[in-house]
């Protein structure tokens, strides 16, 4: 068979494609136009590190690789909550044994550039594609060399939000587009190792400070230190734009997050100096037109509340991944079943990670919410199969993200109406649980 396929982006996403496909025979050619970055000193760029959860755990699963990933990995069974006052409060995500954990983004990435190329894959860095003829499978690139044109008999889209192959989707014909920034932003800061080399908090939890429209969360790395991320309104009373020098900056800090100041020697500094970015959800659709295709973040970007945005674009891969493996080889019917199975997932995920955002920021300091968990709980655990929690749902079964979306609807409704039972707070404990699996 042998068929030429070109990847258009060698991130997280694109080098995992380029293994499933390499494995299964064709001849991948992927183009990065960032440098290797194995090779040269650049962060892989934004987001130091990443929630890696089941979906995405399956998917590297698929290609063996789940030993060497698990040695980048930090466990995180739940979320630390740190109060105004500092007190912490621990939440589990899951059940016994279950977490999430903290990888590094550049880490992974090279991880499978070095699998992508001992599958035979080329990756050629530093060239940017910049046009394709999605009519004649030819892509055009950027490259040290001068301007390049490269034909094959399929293209993948794997070149994150801001996709060449999207943008000459939108030059064509009938198609939908869509893009919607969050009022809030980011920037990332840094807590080190303590001076004896230590964690210098709990390294086995997702710690956030959620402070209601905005919060702070900090995930560890294997160095010992935590990457931090404060997600602030860019505009407004407390927002970025009100934080326009150091004593404000430190102001903000020591009156929101006095515990975590103290954690953060460079504070000034990494405010001053990291840049602040937007935060942007990409709906669009078709994703493929004859013989190219988007997936990834190219097809589907999502803001990050959920930590899914990759999980949702390895699982992509697989999903593709095994309809190669019923349907034999790639064809635009294949990719058209891959888009309309695709599809309503990506919508879901980007809905729930919108949603996500209050929750974290939010409710998780919600006396009532705690509850409403608490209770959903007990409800799972006398009822397994009946009544999973949507947050377990989602990033610890492989169940369809719309499936999950459409169930958590449903049992918010039934827990809405639960809620408001008079002295809930107290009397919790003597619900007719069994009466409340029903309503499902
Ligand atoms: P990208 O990672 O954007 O990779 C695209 C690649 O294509 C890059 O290497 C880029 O250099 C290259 N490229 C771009 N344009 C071109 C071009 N024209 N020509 C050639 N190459 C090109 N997801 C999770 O699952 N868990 C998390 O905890 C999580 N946290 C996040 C936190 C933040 C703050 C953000 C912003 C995102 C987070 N995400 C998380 C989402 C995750 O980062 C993305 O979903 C994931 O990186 C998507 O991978 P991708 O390969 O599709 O796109």
């Amino acid at each position: 068979m042998s068929r030429k396929v070109t990847v258009l982006g060698a991130g997280l996403v694109g080098s995992l494609l380029s293994i499933f496909l390499a494995k299964r025979g064709y001849k991948v050619e992927a183009f990065e136009g960032r440098p290797d970055l194995r090779k040269s000193d650049i962060s892989a760029g934004r987001s130091i590190n990443l929630a890696l959860s089941h979906r995405g755990i399956k998917a590297l699963n698929a290609l063996g690789l789940n030993e060497e990933v698990k040695e980048r990995c930090i466990p995180m069974p739940g979320r630390m909550i740190h109060d105004l006052e500092g007190s912490l409060d621990f939440h589990p995500y899951g059940k016994e044994g279950q977490f999430i954990n903290s990888v590094s983004r550049g880490g992974l990435n090279e991880l499978l550039l070095d699998e992508a190329e001992k599958a035979g894959v080329t990756i050629h860095f530093n060239h940017k594609c910049n046009d394709v003829n999605y009519r004649t499978t030819e892509a055009h690139f950027h490259s040290p060399e001068g301007e390049k044109a490269v034909s094959s008999d399929f293209i993948f889209g794997a070149d994150g939000a801001f996709s060449a192959l999207r943008n000459s989707f939108m030059r064509g014909e009938r198609f939908n587009y869509e893009q919607h920034y969050i009022t809030a932003g980011y920037k990332e800061l840094h807590i080190p190792p303590t001076e004896n080399g230590e964690f210098a908090i709990d390294p086995n939890a997702l710690h956030i400070w959620p402070r209601g429209k905005f919060m702070l969360i900090a995930l560890p790395n294997l160095d010992k230190s935590f990457t931090v991320t404060l997600f602030l309104p860019f505009e407004g009373e407390t927002s970025f734009e009100s934080l326009p020098n150091d004593e404000a900056v430190l102001a903000f800090f020591n009156k929101e997050f006095a515990d975590a100041v103290p954690l953060m020697p460079e504070l000034l500094h990494d405010f001053n100096n990291n840049p602040t970015s937007g935060l942007v959800t990409v709906r669009c659709y078709p994703w493929t037109r004859g013989n190219c295709t988007l997936i990834g973040d190219a097809a589907h970007a999502i803001v990050p509340f959920y930590g899914q945005g990759m999980n949702a674009g390895f699982e992509d891969c697989h999903v593709l991944d095994q309809l190669l493996g019923e349907h034999g080889e790639l064809s635009t019917e294949l990719l058209k079943k891959y888009q309309e199975l695709r599809k309503p997932d990506a919508e879901a995920i980007a809905d729930l990670a919108l949603y996500n955002f209050i929750e974290m920021r939010d409710k998780v300091a919600d006396p009532k919410f705690i509850l409403q968990k608490k209770i959903e709980k007990r409800l799972n655990e006398l009822f397994p199969e009946q009544w999973l929690p949507l947050y377990p749902m989602v990033t610890f079964s492989d169940l369809r993200y719309s499936e999950a979306l459409e169930i958590g609807r449903k049992q918010q409704q039934i827990m809405n109406k639960v809620m408001e039972y008079p002295g809930i707070e107290v009397a919790w404990e003597n619900l007719d649980f069994e009466s409340i699996v029903n309503q499902l």
